[in-house]
């Protein structure tokens, strides 16, 4: 715990080189969440690979009571297996409202920090199976980690769905905006936000898509999303950091994004249940 406590406080960049296992990553967490009144574990989304047992990390942050019902965000980091600065970030970012709740106040976080745990051990943005997941939500696969979280994402009819990712081929962050049409209003103020830390893309063709600012409309067939048809449609966001930035400033940009996404829509659910 000593140690813990120490690489928090000085802030030391982590050691990239070695690539730490689920457990040894989520170990803080877990250590955490033992005494915490808001950080909750919540292990039972297993799966078996080759008759060995793996663990679809979940976690649940409950922020302190607002007068509105409480927000439910999915937060999704490490579906690509070889994009851990998303990872980091989250872990990061739950240590982080943990010593400060009052930054979450009227939200429930439902934070899956690595949902490819195979391909995060192994480094890979597949999983062991060899698919990447990230292309298989909704078309009835048969991946078990793809299936946990489908089942996730109807369960708890989310506001809202924040994904990260790394992009090797963008030399600044960007994202995808899906779903209800307030997302654009969440994104524009957390890219901008973002250029503390890191440039923006603002190319007119990201990845094949056209961009404005940054800001893609459209997207890939199958990646981690809402269930098709439902209504209202949450907001969806996939943010994408540059590979090649150096690593603090990757996890502070995602940081960033994140606590502003939730300050950005919070007056939107006020509003609206003041109609
Ligand atoms: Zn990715």
């Amino acid at each position: 715990m000593q140690t813990i406590m120490t690489t928090l406080e000085t802030n030391n960049p982590p050691d990239v080189s070695v690539r730490p296992t689920v457990a040894e990553l989520l170990a803080p967490l877990n250590e955490i969440a033992s005494r915490s009144h808001s950080l909750i574990v919540n292990h039972g989304a297993r799966f078996e690979v080759n008759g060995q047992p793996h663990e679809l990390p979940r976690y649940l942050f409950i922020g302190p009571k607002a007068v509105e019902d409480p927000i439910r965000i999915g937060i999704f980091a490490g579906i690509h297996g070889d994009e851990a600065e998303g990872v980091r970030a989250v872990v990061q970012f739950l240590q982080n409202i943990n010593a400060k709740p009052e930054l979450t106040e009227g939200y429930c976080l439902f934070v899956y920090p690595v949902c490819n745990p195979t391909g995060f051990e192994n480094g890979t943005r597949h999983s062991y199976s060899g698919k990447d997941l990230n292309r298989e939500f909704w078309k009835n696969s048969t991946e078990p980690e793809v299936k946990l979280l489908e089942s996730e994402l109807t369960s708890h009819m989310f506001h809202g769905i924040i994904s990260l990712h790394t992009d090797d081929t963008s030399h600044g962050f960007y994202g995808f905006v899906n779903g209800s049409t307030l997302t654009e209003h969440l994104i524009k103020p957390a890219l901008q936000a973002v250029e503390q830390f890191l440039p923006r893309n603002a190319s007119a063709v990201i990845d094949g898509f056209p961009a404005h600012n940054g800001i893609i409309g459209e997207g890939y067939d199958g990646v981690l999303s809402a269930p098709p048809g439902i209504h209202p449609r949450p907001f969806d966001i996939i943010l994408e950091a540059p590979k090649d930035a150096a690593e603090q400033k990757k996890e502070a940009a995602f940081m960033q994004a994140l606590q502003t996404i939730l300050n950005a829509y919070r007056p939107f659910i006020a509003y609206a249940s003041n109609l």
